[in-house]
């Protein structure tokens, strides 16, 4: 998010483009097969000069492997275009946020979700996983697509709030307190990173050591609205990335240009020049130095990504906005 933090915030909250011409279909790739770098190489479908003329996917899937997949929300649908990751596990299929937009008509979130898991199913077989979708935050850019979800067969959806985390994860001893979720063979690790947002928390996956950080850490235009918080959840994403294989760390947007340190601007429906998706634990190490240097809460600009204190009035808002979650 960018320094219009006010604007951006309403903006987020109230405002979905909802715009016709983009096709209510995904577009699905076959699986990556050179690892990490297929991400860092990934060109994503990034909006267009004249979204009435889009005709772009409203859901882009990216196979990375076997069971695991990136979903992008078509820039002209929502200018956030957040991603959402989805790991298949043996039992539970975990999904990791649900995007911007509530209607499955230009926004066919739950349906893509079905007929990934169904390439799953060996001929004649039922599916019998259980779909669980969990929000890296809070922000309505993050839970557009819930309603999808809600009231349909083996699917729980944790509610986007602190009750529904805490009583999901039972965590006791939020935000020190790590906790393990089984997908059926698949480890996933939930560590909770509050300051972007009271409610953030970031995500291990075993199987690809991929660390999702949703809002808290990605190539783009970060703010901050507990500072204190935030500096202790980026040392502790940095402690955990020093005691396990981290192949990538992938946040939720990217606003960065490709060229270090530049950035488009909050609102922006065409992205020609972004920056690759993935993070490195560098890159967290580097964010963390700043943090602990800075002797108050001020502006951090580095080459992958620009942090900045929430003002105080877009602070208030945001915590009106979440008594009403
Ligand atoms: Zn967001
Ligand atoms: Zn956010």
């Amino acid at each position: 998010m960018n320094k219009t933090l006010l604007m951006g915030l309403l903006l987020t909250v109230f405002l979905t483009i909802d715009i016709q011409a983009v096709e209510a279909k995904s577009l699905n790739n076959e699986p990556s097969t050179n690892g990490i770098a297929s991400l860092n190489q990934k060109q994503w479908i990034h909006g267009s000069q004249d979204c009435k003329a889009n005709k772009d996917p409203a859901i882009e899937v990216f196979q990375y492997d076997e069971s695991s997949y990136i979903l992008r929300q078509n820039k002209c649908l929502s200018y956030e275009a957040p991603f959402i990751y989805v790991f298949i596990g043996d039992e539970k299929t975990l999904v990791v946020d649900t995007g911007a937009t509530a209607s499955s008509k230009s926004f066919p979130l739950y349906e893509t979700i079905q007929s990934l898991t169904k390439k799953h199913l060996v001929d004649g077989e039922v599916d019998k996983r259980q779909i669980l979708v969990v929000h890296s935050h809070s922000h309505s850019d993050h839970y557009g697509a819930d309603s999808q979800f809600i009231g349909q067969a083996n699917v729980t959806v944790v509610a986007p709030n602190s009750d529904g985390i805490n009583e999901y994860f039972a965590f006791e001893n939020w935000p020190e307190q790590q906790t393990k979720l089984d997908l059926g063979g698949r480890s996933i690790t939930i560590i909770p990173t509050p300051g972007h947002q009271e409610e953030a928390i970031s995500i291990y996956d075993s199987q690809t050591q991929w660390l999702l950080t949703g809002d808290t850490f990605y190539p783009g235009y970060v703010y901050v609205k507990n500072w204190n918080d935030y500096k202790n959840s980026i040392a502790r994403l940095l402690s955990f990335t020093k005691n396990h294989d981290v192949s990538a760390i992938l946040g939720a947007h990217i606003e960065m240009k490709s060229k270090a340190g530049e950035y488009y601007e909050i609102g922006t429906i065409y992205q020609p020049d972004e920056s690759p998706l993935p993070l490195m634990p560098i890159d967290l190490a580097t964010l963390n130095t700043k943090l602990q240097q800075a002797t108050k809460p001020a502006k951090i600009s580095l080459n992958r990504l620009i942090v900045e204190p929430l003002g105080a009035l877009p602070k208030l808002i945001s915590s009106i906005v979440s008594w009403f979650m």
